[in-house]
Parts: C-alpha cells; structure tokens; sequence
C-alpha cells in the first residue's frame, strides 16, 4: 500500500495514513477515540465530533469492530493516548467491513474454546499472543536453519508420497498414487539415510510428517513438522552434540530476537536458553531415578518402555533437558545401531522435563544387519529393495535424529496444547480450515 506508515512508526508532526483494523471504538459523547491496530501495535485515532466533518466523524465511528479501515491525518502528542501519540483524521475509508457477529472476540477480553478458535483462526491470529507464538515459531526455524549450516549440514527435501513407511505399521495413511496403494511418509528417516551416504554426509530437513496416532492427545498431531539431521561418519554422541546446539541455538535467538513476543506470551521474565551440555542418563539410570521418585505405582523394570507418568517425574526430578542414551536394544527399532555386546541401543531420546522432543541413533549401516532385522521385524525386506540396495556400493556409518518442531515450539512457550503451535492442524477431528 502506497505511503503507509505502520502505527509503531508515527511520530508526532508526521502526516501518516496507516491502515489496519477496528480494535475499538469507546464513545465519550462530544468525543470518541478508534483504536486501530496493525501488525506493530495501536494507535488512537480521535475524532471531536464539534469540530469535525460529519461525514467523516460518521464513517470513522460507524466502523464495525475488525474492519479493515485506512486513516489519514496528523500525528500529535497525546500522553493520555495508550502510545503517548494520536492522529487526528484528515480522512478515513472503511476497505473491508467485518459483519458486527463476530465468531469470537480478537482482543482477548471474551476467552474463546480452542475449537472455535482453530475454526476461525484468522481472526484467532489477530490476538498478540497468537501472532507472538507464529513469530518465535518463525525465529525458532531461522534460528534452526542457521544452526545446522554452522553445522555443515545441507538442506534437503524429500518426497512425502512414498511406497513404504519407515516402519510399516498402522500410524501409515494410505493414499492412491494412480491406482496403486501409497503412503504420507511418517518420517524422512530412509531417505536422508540415502542422502548422508552421498557425498552430502551431512544433511537436515525441515518438512511435514504424517502419522495416523491412534489417540487424540494435546502432544500429538496428524501432521506435523520434523527437524531432521543425518550425519555420515557421526555416532550417536556426534548426533547428540549436533541435537542440543540446535535447540540451545533457536531458545537463545529467540532470548536475543523476541522480547516483545515473550512480553505478549508473559514469559519474558524467567525466559533462558538450556545450558548445554544436556545431561545424558542412561536408560539404566533414568529408570532407577523414576522408580526412586515413587512416583509410579508400579516400580519399572529393565526393558519397560518409560510411561508417560514416568518421563514426567523424571523431568521433575532432572529440572531440564536431558537425554536417555543406552536403551535395551529390543525397545528402539532394528534399523538402530546396537552397542558391541548386542544387548544395548545406541539409540537415545532427548526430553524436556514435559515430554519426548527427539528420538536418534547412530543407523545400521551393515547391509546383512539391516536385512535380517526386516525380516525379524515382519516387513519384506524386498518392498524397501531402493533403500537397502545402496548399502552395497559403499554406506558410511551415520547417525542422526527427528525432533518435532511443535514440540519444541510447545514446551519453549509453555503452551498447553500443541495444536497453539500449528496455524491449521491437523487431527482425528480437523480436516478443515
Ligand atoms: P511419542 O512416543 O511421543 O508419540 P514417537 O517416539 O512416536 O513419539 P518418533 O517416531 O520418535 O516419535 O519421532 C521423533 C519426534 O517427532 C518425536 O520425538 C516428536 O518430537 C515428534 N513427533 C512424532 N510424532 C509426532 C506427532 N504425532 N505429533 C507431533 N510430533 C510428533
Ligand atoms: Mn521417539
């Protein structure tokens, strides 16, 4: 829009027209302010209705609430105005009228369910605190991407229409690829594997996973972002390294970059970057420590998958960010690298005190291991024939990771439900907007 001054940007003297939306009329009588709202913030507009043009003292105060209005006119100092200046209207024109319904109220006062809100997330967005998370969301992949390039990682995509899952497995949708049975790819595991034993080595992928999740939970999506990392010639412990720069990367850029979004999500005051290095217990020691909280009514046992309530009161008890290293090797999946003795993984978990964030390993580069662990795991080691025929021309060993980016965005924003981090999520009930 030609010569439009945002409202954080008018200073007194300045004829500005700025453009934006109806926050709020109040009324005083021979007096009456319309707060108009953009981007950047507010600004009063103030109408005396004595001195002023009727029509356009008319047009300016019959706005509906969310209309897209522009003003143009003269900005002068007003310490009793929220932002200390005012304009005073030369003219004003009503772009885009909202009906005076509105399906829920953008300024935050009247709580909406979340429901309603994802229906209508446009409007839901208009919310400085929603606006605020999809910024730091922004930041926090910025942040990402720079990470991973100091890494010497280079960027990848790959197909999301595949063949086969990584796993097989129910958590699959089935798609119809031109009359044949496909699938939404569940994770870009195979394919940055492929790619870490090109000559790229090292590689990351920020793009959608799709998983059919048995439960509706407020930490599961049907889609949601991966960050990815694949390195060759890395170990699981060059794999962790690379994990917690990156998520101490995007928490300190955020620190650095996003105060007044962590002002709007009142979380600016206690806001800190983890330290790194994250401590790293061994599956042995996270169940000892969880069994030790009494926590659980049942005491685990070597080989137990960790419940739920059980990360929770290992979160509380470690304060932070850590990682689960050396799990029994039956747990984590056979495309997973074990441990000389055969009994441990080299596969780890990295938590945040609330959840899972990352799951990793150093991969099964030998080609007869991967085999034999297809045909154990039920799945025809034929149908993944793509996959595994390349670790005959030369696959160096390699390591990686998959971190959920709502994930990350949910627990470095407190957010209660994961679905405040996704613009238009996708679950058992939301196919639509
Ligand atoms: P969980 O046990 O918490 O369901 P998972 O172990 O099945 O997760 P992985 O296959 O290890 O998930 O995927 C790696 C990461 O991707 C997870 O640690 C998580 O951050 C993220 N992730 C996986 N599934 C989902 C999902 N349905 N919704 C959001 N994020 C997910
Ligand atoms: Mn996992």
């Amino acid at each position: 829009m030609e010569n439009r001054t945002y409202t954080a940007d008018a200073e007194p003297g300045d004829e500005v027209t700025v453009a934006g939306w109806v926050h709020e009329i109040r009324d005083l009588g021979g007096i009456a302010f319309l707060i108009l709202r953009d981007t950047e913030g507010r600004i009063q507009v103030k109408f005396e209705k004595d001195e002023m043009d009727d029509e356009l003292v008319e047009t300016g105060l019959d706005a509906s609430r969310e209309s897209v209005i522009s003003v143009t006119g003269l900005v002068k100092e007003e310490p009793r105005a929220p932002t200390g200046v005012e304009v005073v209207p030369e003219s004003v024109e009503v772009i885009s009228e909202a009906d005076t319904e509105l399906p829920l109220d953008p300024s935050g006062k009247v709580e909406a369910e979340l429901s309603t809100r994802l229906d209508n997330r446009t409007l839901d967005l208009r919310r400085e605190e929603g606006q605020a998370i999809f910024e730091i969301r922004a930041e926090v992949l910025r942040a990402v991407r720079e990470a991973f390039r100091e890494a010497n990682a280079t960027e990848i995509n790959t197909p999301k229409i595949v063949a086969t899952g990584t796993e097989g497995g129910t958590e699959l949708f089935p798609i119809t690829y031109f009359g044949e049975e496909a699938f939404m790819n569940q994770s870009p595991q195979l394919f940055k594997q492929l790619t870490a034993g090109s000559n790229l080595e090292r590689v990351f992928e920020i793009g959608p996973i799709f998983r059919a999740e048995e439960h509706n939970t407020p930490r599961h999506l049907n889609e949601a972002t991966s960050i990815d990392f694949e390195g060759a010639f890395c170990d699981h412990t060059d794999a962790m390294d690379v994990c917690e720069q990156v998520v101490s990367a995007a928490y300190e850029a955020v620190a650095e970059n996003c105060t007044e979004q962590l002002e709007a999500l009142d979380l600016a005051a206690d806001f800190e970057a983890p330290e790194t290095p994250f401590p790293r217990l061994s599956y042995e020691e996270a169940i000892e420590r969880i069994n030790a909280t009494g926590e659980l009514d049942e005491q685990l046992v070597w080989g137990d998958d960790l419940p739920t309530e059980g990360e929770k009161a290992l979160g509380d008890d470690v304060g932070g960010h850590y990682f689960i290293t050396d799990w029994p090797a039956e747990v984590k999946p056979f495309y997973i690298m074990d441990h000389d003795d055969g009994e441990l993984s080299t596969g780890f978990d990295m938590m945040h005190p609330r959840m899972e964030l990352v799951s990793g390993g150093q991969r099964e580069h030998r080609r007869d291991h991967l085999i034999e662990g297809f045909e154990q795991q039920g799945l025809e080691p034929e149908a993944f024939e793509y996959y595994t025929k390349m670790f005959q021309y030369g696959m160096p060993p390699h390591a990686g990771w998959g971190l959920g980016a709502e994930r990350l965005i949910m627990t470095m924003l407190d957010l209660g439900n994961i679905r405040e981090a996704v613009l238009f999520p996708r679950d058992r009930q939301r196919l639509s907007p």
